[in-house]
């Protein structure tokens, strides 16, 4: 919703200077809205970023973000339910996650292709630790690379 463009740049500003050097960015992927109705598209991307941040304290940091940007796009338009941004956390290095606020990696991220496809372009080789598999032969299994 939003200058989505706009938007996703903010984002990944905001996380560079809050959580860490951003090392890695996608293209920009414009893409249907999944498992719901909606006038909007989305704008999909993934970054990389190197932090000494915990788990939790990252969460906290993206909450914080997407929360700021949220406020921004809905003073300037109230009428829909749709979100401005949602920032996930779909690897951490091979941690294994689950926490009542935190799983990682992702739980979907292996099934939604507007998540593998900008994965893929900055990650291809690194390897799921639960599923055993590269982000590469994840994208390949949903016939999308
Ligand atoms: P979704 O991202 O599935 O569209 P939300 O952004 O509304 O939905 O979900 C946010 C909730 O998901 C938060 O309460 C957060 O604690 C939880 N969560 C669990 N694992 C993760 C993760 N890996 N990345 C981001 N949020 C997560
Ligand atoms: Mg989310």
């Amino acid at each position: 919703m939003g200058c989505r463009e706009e938007t996703l740049q903010a984002a990944v500003k905001m996380i560079h200077e809050r959580i860490g050097k951003v090392v890695s960015l996608s293209a920009f992927y414009d893409t249907e809205p999944d498992g719901f109705q909606s006038e909007f598209r989305f704008l999909n991307a993934a970054c990389g970023v190197e932090t000494t941040f915990s788990p939790l304290s990252i969460l906290d940091k993206t909450e914080a973000i997407e929360k700021e940007l949220g406020r921004i796009s809905k003073s300037s338009n109230r009428i829909y339910g749709d979100r401005t941004i949602d920032i996930d956390i779909l690897l951490i290095e091979d941690l294994l996650i689950e926490s009542e606020r935190l799983t990682v990696p992702h739980p979907l991220m292996h099934e939604r292709d507007f998540v593998l496809k900008p994965l893929a372009e900055i990650a291809r080789d690194v390897v799921h630790p639960r599923l055993q598999k590269s982000v590469g032969e994840l994208a390949r299994a949903l016939r999308i690379t």
